[in-house]
């Protein structure tokens, strides 16, 4: 296949040649003297990413979903209760995990397209005068429905309740690409992998932990013990770990981080914002098409979910696009399939390349009979971008 495949899924994203080149390294000793320059580089390097000096970072050779298990695992009991809310396909299987593992699932039903119900946690809160509750779950960005919620409200809503459950939080698909405050937001769980907003493969589930959700081990029987940080913590001080670790996946995020750091986090987070808002209005102003979130206060800057009209099903276009133009749209999810497509805009992007994104879809969606405007898409991405100042990370200097 001549050209490039362009990859617009949420996630596995786009990877730089620098991380890809990273990754070219033979095997070597992991438990040799020299090693952890590149355990602690990746340990420590991963802190300023959740904007934290409090937490204590884990990698462990798994996914996203790895790692909602070790937040669990490691902090609750069985029959304990979690407060929780579903809004999408994954903040629906990390509820189905909790049931799974034998916890208490207070779950609050929210419409697919809108997020964390901040104000029915407060009340649920405010009434648990027992404190039964011990931990809420909140996904930051539900990857499946283009919805970013508000995490700053949520310990808001805690502390007014003077509650003392663990804030856990998914931030899988927010993680380097929207703003995310583990220690200003009180955190004490943050879940997230290396195939978004970090620019790897997938393979290293990641955690940052507070003080608070550590202490929680000592008295947490759920039954844990690879995913146990006990043992990430004892090798970790050395800067090692307690088994194999996935080496040439640490050099690309050693490597990711520097890139990160160079483009710095802010600008990195400012840079997602202006390509979703090209993004968005490709959307709404040029094909006039919704998004599944329903309100800007939803809108994620690091996918957008794009409701197919009624009687058009959304995995044609996914369908077209991907056979006949070679751009990779990501799929509507569970009660969401065939209705939308999403376009992930997360990673290493700048505008030319979402433009693809953008102009794949817009052919798939008139070749499937989808009334849009030709060029409607492009027109309006490219009038939002000119008419802003982009972001220190699109300019050559
Ligand atoms: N949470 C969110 C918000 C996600 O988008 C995903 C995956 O896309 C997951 C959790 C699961 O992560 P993984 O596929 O890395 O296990």
């Amino acid at each position: 296949m001549a050209g490039s495949n362009f990859l617009f899924v949420p996630g596995p994203t786009n990877m730089p040649d620098r991380v890809l080149r990273a990754m070219v390294a033979s095997m070597e000793d992991h438990r040799s003297p020299k090693f952890p320059q590149l355990g602690k580089a990746c340990l420590e390097g991963l802190k300023p990413v959740f904007k934290t000096t409090q937490g204590t970072c884990f990698i462990f050779p798994s996914s996203g979903t790895g790692c909602w298990e070790v937040a669990l695992t490691n902090t609750l009991s069985p029959g304990d209760k979690v407060l929780a809310s579903r809004f999408g396909q994954f903040s629906h299987l990390w509820i189905d995990m909790c049931q799974r593992l034998g916890l208490e699932v207070e779950v609050v039903e929210v419409e697919w397209g809108a997020g964390v119900p901040v104000e029915q946690y407060a009340r649920i809160l405010n009434n648990d005068t027992n404190k039964t509750i011990k931990a809420v779950l909140a996904t930051h960005n539900e990857t499946s429905t283009g919805v970013a919620s508000d995490i700053a409200a949520v310990r808001h809503a805690l502390d007014a309740a003077s509650h003392p459950a663990l804030l856990m939080v998914d931030c899988v698909s927010s993680l380097g690409s929207l703003d995310f405050c583990f220690d200003d937001w009180g955190v004490d769980m943050a879940v997230a992998g290396s195939q978004k907003g970090l620019m790897l493969p997938a393979g290293l589930g990641i955690l940052c932990v507070s003080q608070k959700a550590l202490a929680m081990r000592a008295g947490a029987t759920l039954q844990r013990a690879y995913f146990d940080l006990g043992d990430m913590l004892i090798h970790n001080a050395n800067g090692y770990f307690p088994y194999t670790p996935a080496l040439s996946l640490l050099y690309g995020l050693k490597e990711a981080l520097q890139i990160i750091a160079e483009e710095g986090l802010d600008n990195i987070i400012a840079r997602h914002h202006y390509l979703a808002e090209g993004c968005r209005a490709a959307v709404m102003q040029g094909w006039r098409l919704a998004l599944c979130a329903k309100a800007p206060q939803w809108y994620s800057d690091s996918v957008s979910a794009i409701m197919v009209p009624e009687g058009v099903n959304g995995a044609e276009v996914i369908a077209r696009a991907y056979h006949r133009y070679n751009v990779a749209l990501g799929a509507g999810l569970a009660q969401m399939a065939g209705k939308l497509f999403r376009i992930g805009h997360l990673g290493d992007m700048n505008e030319v390349h979402l433009m693809a994104g953008i102009s794949g879809a817009e052919m798939a969606m008139l070749d499937v009979g989808i009334k849009v405007e030709p060029g409607s898409g492009v027109a309006a991405a490219s009038a939002y971008w000119r008419a802003h100042q982009p972001p220190s990370g699109l300019l050559i200097r």
